[in-house]
């Protein structure tokens, strides 16, 4: 008998979320972002569900790039951090990858390549966030050096938003930016899921969505639901013991949580070395056959614990979905001061993960 926990992925709700998010868009075309293991969703079937539907695809990883290729996939594919080495550089020539440049280090491994395949490349303007890019002030020559590359094509230019998820800050990176890459003659990339959602004036010539695409709000206190989108991946695992407590008795490690009246406790086949937040205790949302539940006591290393007080059908055997549909991954992730993302990429590979 296997260990009754799964992780299900919808390749359909990742499909209607991709449409959903187009019709929001205002952007030429739309690069699916399916870093980190599509986010947690697996690459490849990502990659298949959108073939037909994305203008591209945004990875990290030059591996999993080449596994696209490797399997047959011929959409435009852009490295979200180009090359990290002088390796990598020329592989992208190979494998027909284009990629963010925002380094000297990196014009000079392209300076390397062979001038054969040129490698295409996008020019990453650091417009505020501080994290990768050329600043404003260097960009042109940045983007002439890059023109003068014989073996580089530079077709784009990009820049990502610190803030879009909020009320403030967009407008200060836009003004810095566009400007820029209005001179620059090149095609604007910069709008990431909340951008796409909230901020048209930015969408240009390539959106990059990620979170949405997984159903999940890159916004604070809304969930996928709210913005029409449908969770496509369900964490669940199954009841494998019932506990009867007396007021009084407390329940796991550190004795966390303490009855206060009669409880039926269902103890769950998943825990934090499932990639459960050990941090999102007491409170938690969860559901079992759609009914609410919520979290007691401590997330152990293999198992957590539900109150099933109110629930008199659940039982041993009984599914608890600890995120999905019916208990929105937001949700869990701010019981445990998180963020959906972090939560969808740190499942363990020990969870079978099932797409259909
Ligand atoms: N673009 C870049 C450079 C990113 O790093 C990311 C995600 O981390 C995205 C786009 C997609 O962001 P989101 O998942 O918020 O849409």
């Amino acid at each position: 008998m296997t260990r009754p926990i799964r992780l299900e992925i919808s390749l359909p709700a990742i499909r209607h979320n991709f449409l959903s998010t187009h019709q929001h868009s205002q952007a030429r075309s739309l690069y699916a972002v399916i870093k980190a293991n599509a986010y947690g969703h697996g690459v490849l079937d990502t990659a298949k569900t959108l073939a037909d539907l994305a203008d591209g695809f945004a990875l990290l990883n030059i591996e999993d790039a080449v596994r696209l290729r490797e399997a047959g996939f011929d959409q435009p594919i852009s490295l979200l951090e180009g090359p990290f080495d002088a390796a990598e550089a020329a592989a992208m020539a190979d494998y027909r990858l284009s990629g963010a440049v925002h380094s000297q280090q990196q014009m000079d491994w392209l300076a390397k390549g062979s001038a054969n395949r040129p490698v295409e490349v996008w020019l990453k303007v650091n417009s505020g966030m501080n994290r990768l890019g050329f600043r404003p002030d260097d960009a042109a020559a940045a983007q002439a050096r890059l023109q003068s590359l014989p073996g580089t094509r530079l077709t784009a230019i990009m820049t990502h938003f610190a803030t879009a998820d909020e009320d403030y800050g967009v407008a200060e990176q836009w003004s810095r930016f566009e400007p820029l890459a209005a001179a620059s003659g090149l095609k604007i990339c910069a709008a990431n899921s909340a951008a796409l959602l909230r901020h048209p004036h930015t969408h240009g010539d390539i959106g990059r969505p990620g979170i949405v695409l997984y159903g999940a709000s890159p916004f604070e206190g809304q969930t996928g639901a709210d913005l029409g989108l449908k969770p496509a991946m369900t964490l669940s695992a199954d009841i494998i013991a019932v506990q009867q407590l007396q007021p009084g008795d407390a329940i796991g490690y550190g004795r966390r949580f303490v009855a206060d009246r009669p409880m039926r406790i269902g103890v769950v086949a998943c825990g934090y070395a499932d990639g459960y937040p050990r941090v999102a205790a007491n409170g938690a949302p969860a559901a079992i056959d759609g009914q609410p539940c919520k979290l007691v006591g401590r997330v152990s290393m293999d198992m957590l614990t539900v109150d099933i007080s109110h629930l008199p059908q659940a039982g041993v055997g009984s599914r608890v979905e600890l995120w999905g549909p019916n208990a929105p991954i937001e949700k869990v992730a701010a019981a445990a001061g998180t963020i959906s993302y972090e939560l969808m990429s740190a499942v363990m590979p020990r969870v079978p993960r099932v797409a259909h």
